[in-house]
């Protein structure tokens, strides 16, 4: 089928800017195509926790109109949504959680206003696991959303409203996060292309901070394509956050048609050992020799530190939103207890009724993890294996150009299957969590399926080398289908 005549959700966003462009379609159109099958579709799925039609209908009037008069931007009229992570005006902006239930942004988040200033038009919010601290979807305080490809699976987390959103074509295209793995982990488990920028590529400006140091947007899409023509719009120095980088950003689209010199992409040895399934394995070479075939030089290469990474994560990670998750007082913003006797009773009632279990126990994890006379033995310890762990890449990167592995151990899990056991959930981002203690910039890529369930390929780069990654993946995608195919219920 070409792309003249692809249902309207089948298409890419340069399919669907080639025919706003043209004047075949118009962004009103498109914004009601979508909106229709969210409102047909999203029940099976719960992927989205607020919609905002009438406001996405005005906007497409909007960038209709400013087509009309010439003067369309890079995006005009491309509908997405945004993980429920990033401020909103005007809008309810939750983060998952029952403590922000009733929480209004008064502004955009950064990247919120830059892909509206480009153009796109959101269409909702979607659900994550509650701020961000899940790797399957289930600790939303709006319940947990399904894997399109199987219902009774898990998208992954916490991005797992965009991927499954995405998977689904109930959108072009999503924003989301990753502290650990929540970009790439639910894009592999549900089909999506995703990509974790360099920490600081993109600015966190208005985005609900879980682990400042680790926190990253970037776009979950179809396609490596989509993605590049996203993270243009997002990428960039933002004075309003202290740690985004004044790096000039790249042109990504001309990137992906750049031809590519010599790769060598290094195999972390780490990331093929025990608890890899069998069907992601063999999906894993299949893709690898895919990029073989592409002209890639593979190596093995080895990072020894990285089977500390889990340890350290959950460390760091939740010191650091022990700290950013005070702010939840129930004083300024957000649930408030009902009749507190004092202030303490305000205080103690608020946050145990508006938080959930798995972000009590980080917050439980980071105060003990920071109080005197544990600091030196766990902060500042990881603190430590964290700089191991990144100096051990930069090391491989001195060899190779990038790095492939699975981006999951295994496909997507039953919905509960590892709900009781923390530890179990936490190693779902075993692969992916070095890559955020490093600050590297990282992505999934849909290379097959096990068992009907989708897998993904990861490929890290040294920092900054989001060109490369998207490039890679996009003659990867030229190469393959995976990335096109769609669940079955969601045709
Ligand atoms: N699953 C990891 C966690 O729970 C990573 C989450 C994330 O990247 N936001 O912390």
């Amino acid at each position: 089928m070409s792309a003249a005549n692809a249902p309207l959700h089948r298409r890419s966003i340069a399919e669907l800017r080639e025919a706003l462009a043209e004047g075949r379609v118009s962004a009103v159109e498109l914004v009601e195509h979508f909106l229709d099958r969210i409102q047909r579709l999203d029940r099976r799925l719960n992927a989205l926790i607020t919609v905002t039609g009438e406001q996405a209908l005005t906007q497409a009037r909007e960038a209709d109109a400013r087509r009309a008069r010439g003067q369309a931007r890079p995006l005009e009229g491309i509908p997405i949504l945004h993980k429920d992570i990033f401020c909103t005006e005007g809008v309810r902006t939750s983060c998952g959680s029952r403590m922000l239930d009733n929480f209004v942004a008064p502004y955009d988040a950064a990247v919120v206003s830059r892909l509206r200033e480009a153009g796109a038009i959101m269409l909702g919010k979607t659900n994550m696991d509650e701020f961000a601290m899940g790797s399957s979807n289930e600790t939303s305080w709006y319940g947990p959303v399904r894997n399109p490809w199987d219902l009774e699976r898990v998208p992954g987390g916490s991005s797992g409203g965009s991927a499954a959103a995405v998977a689904a074509r109930l959108a072009p295209a999503a924003t989301g996060t990753d502290t650990g793995g929540s970009i790439r982990q639910p894009a592999a488990l549900c089909g999506v292309t995703g990509i974790k920028p360099t920490y600081g590529r993109v600015s966190r400006w208005g985005m609900i901070a879980f682990a400042s140091s680790l926190d990253q947007a970037g776009p979950m899409a179809p396609s490596a394509q989509d993605c590049a023509l996203l993270l243009q719009a997002m990428a960039g120095f933002d004075e309003r956050d202290s740690t985004a980088m004044d790096e000039p950003v790249p042109d990504y689209a001309a990137a992906l048609e750049r031809p590519p010199d010599r790769l060598r992409i290094g195999l972390p040895r780490e990331w093929f050992g025990d608890g890899l399934d069998a069907g992601v394995a063999q999906v894993v070479e299949a893709a690898l020799g895919v990029l073989t075939e592409l002209g890639a030089e593979l190596r093995e290469v080895s990072l020894p530190s990285l089977k500390l990474s889990v340890p350290a994560y959950y460390v760091v990670a939740p010191a650091e939103a022990s700290s950013n998750l005070a702010r939840y007082d129930g004083v300024r913003f957000g649930y408030r207890c009902r009749e507190p006797r004092d202030l303490h009773d305000l205080y103690v009632r608020t946050r145990s009724e508006g938080f959930g279990a798995e972000v009590k126990r980080r917050i439980l994890i980071g105060t003990y993890a920071l109080s005197a006379g544990y600091y030196e033995a766990y902060y500042r310890k990881a603190q430590q294996i964290r700089r191991l762990i990144r100096e051990d890449f930069l090391r491989v990167f001195a060899e190779v150009d990038l790095l492939a592995g699975p981006t999951s151990p295994t496909p997507a899990f039953r919905l509960g299957e590892r709900t009781r056991d923390p530890v179990a959930m936490y190693l779902s981002d075993v692969n992916t969590i070095a890559v955020n203690l490093a600050g590297l910039p990282g992505m999934s890529v849909p290379a097959g399926f096990s068992q009907e369930l989708p897998v993904g390929l990861q490929l890290v780069g040294r920092d900054f080398d989001e060109g490369r990654l998207l490039a890679v993946a996009h003659r990867f995608q030229q190469a393959t289908d995976w990335h096109r195919r769609t669940p079955s219920h969601f045709d």
